[in-house]
């Protein structure tokens, strides 16, 4: 891998050779340069996206060629730094925000750095992640976690960006009611941080009672189990349960389903936010949307969201650990993969430990 290495330390990672077919290979210590940091990786969570490389071999656009060391949920401890750096030390603990642009081009200047052609991002094909015991990133992507914030809070905040992205991107504000379809960690994670940045109401779906109960232990105001398949149908309970149609709608789920329930149910002149890949199948009712001029909005991945992450974790005083259902140490990964895709309702964030 790594051309310039340090061989005098073991670095396991986690390798995903092909579909199913996760290895646990000793890769080479990262030599650092210009403005890098050498983390000893903490924790690692799974996401739906490593899910699918791991099952499919491909997710979205980016298809698995070479083997990918996996993790873009990570968090770690400064071991090392390279020449210039100055914002962290040795010991410093820190979330990393995988996604690093090139800081060049006309969306880097403009901030919408996550839109880069050139963007580096941990575990997208063929950038290597960071599920291994050392790690190397530059400075700036790395955040300082205070004493009181965990590793695995660190490592929540990869997900807790792409909540805040959403709810910015459907400009979320006070008195907003927001409609989010799908009760998985990222739904989760959307619905409070709509109720953090004001929303009035908010509904969550899904088609598991064990996930909403979740929701609703974690503060949804609104649950509502998906059991019919006509769109119309639950846009019209949503509205009924909401006492109004919501402005934003948030589709985490990656259902058809649920996105064409979004575009109903949504408001005229409210907008649609797709977090979830969909499969195309065809029944997106975009003519109702289109009369409606309800917005529909693509988010991919964030830009700018890890420092409001880390202030919501280290000051809304709102508790994330309930979303971390298991823990596995990097030996264990392909377990904690089965786990993860397991479909056990119970299976929420699954979390690997890199280092003891
Ligand atoms: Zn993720
Ligand atoms: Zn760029």
């Amino acid at each position: 891998m790594a051309s310039t290495c340090d061989n005098a330390m073991d670095n396991l990672a986690a390798v995903l050779h092909g579909k199913l077919d996760i290895r646990l290979e000793n890769i080479d210590v990262p030599k650092l340069q210009e403005n890098e940091v050498l983390l000893a990786m903490g924790s690692v969570g799974i996401c739906g996206s490593d899910l699918k490389y791991w099952t499919e071999g491909k997710c979205g656009i980016f298809t698995l060629g070479q083997p990918l060391v996996m993790g873009h949920e990570g968090s770690g401890t400064v071991t090392k730094v390279g020449p210039g750096v100055k914002s962290l030390k040795i010991g410093d603990r820190v979330a990393v925000e995988p996604g690093v642009p090139c800081r060049k081009c006309g969306l880097c200047k403009t901030g919408r750095y996550n839109l880069c052609k050139d963007i580096f991002f941990c575990a997208t094909p063929p950038d290597h992640g960071n599920l291994c015991m050392f790690y190397k990133h530059p400075a700036d992507f790395c955040f300082r976690l205070p004493d009181h914030v965990s590793l695995d809070e660190g490592a929540l905040l990869e997900p807790l960006a792409v909540a805040i992205y959403s709810c910015r991107r459907g400009n979320v504000a006070l008195g907003t009611k927001v409609f989010v379809c799908g009760s998985g960690p990222v739904g989760i994670l959307t619905m409070l941080v709509a109720k953090q940045m004001g929303a009035s109401k908010v509904l969550i779906t899904d088609i598991d009672d064990v996930r909403l109960e979740m929701a609703r232990q974690m503060g949804a105001d609104l649950t509502l189990k998906v059991t019919s398949r006509d769109a119309k149908d639950l846009a019209n309970q949503v509205e009924a349960m909401m006492e109004g149609q919501p402005e934003v709608s948030i589709e985490c789920s990656g259902a058809d389903l649920s996105y064409a329930t979004a575009i109903h149910a949504t408001y005229p002149g409210g907008c649609v936010v797709t977090v979830a890949r969909h499969r195309n199948s065809g029944d997106i009712p975009l003519n109702h949307a289109a009369t409606k001029e309800v917005d529909i909005k693509g988010i991919f991945r964030y830009a700018n969201c890890y420092p409001a992450a880390l202030d919501f974790v280290t000051n809304s005083g709102v508790n994330l650990k309930p979303l971390i259902s298991h823990h596995f140490p990097i030996q264990d990964t392909t377990t904690a993969f089965e786990t993860a895709r397991s479909g056990d309702a119970h299976a929420l964030k699954v979390m690997i430990h890199c280092n003891k």
